[in-house]
């Protein structure tokens, strides 16, 4: 599966948080991948509402970590390796315990432990649109998905 939207609006990227929750099951993995500001956290923030947590999903940048429960008792970690700088410093946070669990992982800049995810997950790529300060182009695809490639 893969969905290719051009979204126009911080309103448009809630919309289709909404729409993606809908086939996010728990023990999922999502990993986003954008730049600074692209809205990854916005996003994560908007899937959280619809799961409706416990805590609203903040930014865990000095965490590594957050850990939230949904309406319906799922645990959702939310990690964000924006300022790790080598594989070697999450070598001890045991990670396969998160992504192979019945809890749903919310990843923020996966490239920096790309190697580490599990064989299957959602990527969901945000991209800037050049000169259209809250356009933006989302990719949403399902990764290692035998059934689905
Ligand atoms: P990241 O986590 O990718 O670094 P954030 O989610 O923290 O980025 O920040 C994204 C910022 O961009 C927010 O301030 C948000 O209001 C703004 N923004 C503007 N347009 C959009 C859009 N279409 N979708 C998401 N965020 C948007
Ligand atoms: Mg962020």
């Amino acid at each position: 599966m893969r969905i290719e939207r051009t979204i126009n609006s911080p309103e448009e990227t809630r919309q289709l948080a909404a729409e993606f929750s809908e086939f996010l099951q728990p023990g999922e993995t999502v990993a986003f991948y954008g730049d600074l500001g692209a809205g990854k956290t916005f996003f994560v923030k908007a899937l959280c509402q619809v799961l409706e947590t416990d805590h609203e999903a903040t930014s865990p940048t000095f965490t590594i970590i957050n850990q939230y429960q949904t309406a319906e008792n799922i645990p959702v970690f939310h990690c964000d390796f924006y300022r790790l700088q080598s594989m070697g410093e999450v070598a001890n946070l045991g990670l396969d315990e998160y992504f192979y669990s019945e809890a749903i992982c919310l990843v923020e800049w996966a490239d920096k432990i790309e190697p580490l995810l599990p064989e299957e997950y959602w990527r969901i790529d945000i991209k800037f649109v050049e000169g259209a300060p809250e356009k933006r182009t989302i990719i949403i695809q399902k990764i290692g998905d035998a059934n689905d490639e």
